[in-house]
């Protein structure tokens, strides 16, 4: 007998997912990286959580994973024009995303992926697809949020305070980018489920999605309100995310933690993401934890 007959047949078959999830994700980060949606460090970044989230979690997921990837470049190219002013000023990186971004919003997501993957409990399973949702709920709902938001025709107030800022300042929040948030985070646990076969078990998904998305994104102005790092230009008077501000002045910092820039603001929001929706598995799967409880020694769920 050869020795390949030996290996599990479902290592086998994630060898191949993770070689077509190479593959698609190399086609499809090449193709945004000529869109511009991606410099050639984002193109890395997304190589590496297609790859991982396609081979380790399956199609649903890496459905998934494309769905926010899409629907945030078409929003980030959506009115461009309106938004350059804003963007360029406000924002300290334009719309090619690197790989810090990448990470930061991806990388929880491919975490949980691999989690799911290597997983041999059901309970640690149902975690791992929680904490997946969480996370992608959050960066697409902070990325429409970010992108609709700033074409607001009302004027944006501090999430802390109320008081009024300039569009795109960090921690501003709109009716039209709540509700764009909203949106996103619901729709991407719709999809998920959707993707799933519409399965019985994953039904509270787009609930589940909304409430961790919404939370995480909350969470992310409350932070960008707040601990954000922030810089003031004095040639041009005006507050910005940049170090050096597009001037090329050198910025002063205004306020928050000089580490805590966007990406950093982004990550922490989507573990926030991730925790709610795992906080909240025991509200939709108590039947099954109490057999559980019950059943503690039986071995085949
Ligand atoms: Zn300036």
């Amino acid at each position: 007998m050869s020795q390949t007959t030996c290996i599990p047949i479902h290592s086998r078959s994630r060898g191949l997912r993770l070689l077509l999830g190479l593959l698609f994700s190399s086609g499809i980060a090449l193709l945004a990286y000529r869109r511009r949606s991606l410099d050639k460090s984002g193109v890395a970044g997304a190589i590496a959580a297609g790859t991982g989230i396609f081979g380790m979690g399956g199609w649903s997921w890496a459905l998934s994973l494309i769905y926010f990837f899409v629907s945030s470049s078409l929003l980030s190219h959506f009115r461009q024009r309106d938004k350059a002013d804003i963007a360029a000023d406000k924002f300290s990186k334009g719309s090619q995303r690197d790989l810090a971004q990448a990470a930061a919003n991806g990388g929880l997501a491919t975490l949980f992926a691999i989690i799911y993957g290597l997983a041999r409990s059901p309970r640690t399973r149902r975690l791992a697809q929680a904490g997946f949702t969480g996370a992608l709920a959050t960066a697409n709902a902070d990325t429409w949020a970010t992108e609709l938001g700033v074409l607001s025709a009302a004027k944006p107030r501090l999430i802390t305070t109320g008081k009024p800022v300039a569009p795109g300042t960090s921690g501003g929040i709109t009716p039209l980018g709540t509700a764009a948030s909203s949106l996103g985070a619901c729709s991407l646990g719709f999809f998920f489920w959707v993707w799933q076969g519409f399965r019985k078990s994953l039904a509270p998904m787009p609930l589940i999605a909304l409430i961790s998305g919404m939370a995480g994104s909350l969470f992310d102005s409350f932070l960008g309100a707040t601990l954000q790092a922030m810089y003031y230009c004095p040639v041009c008077e005006t507050e910005t995310e940049r170090r050096i501000h597009r001037c090329g002045t050198r910025a002063r910092p205004l306020r928050g933690l000089a580490w805590m820039n966007n990406d950093v603001v982004n990550f922490m929001a989507t573990a926030c993401g991730s925790a709610v929706a795992t906080g909240m598995i025991p509200l939709y799967c108590q039947r099954e934890n109490m057999l559980s409880i019950h059943l503690p020694t039986n071995g085949r769920r």
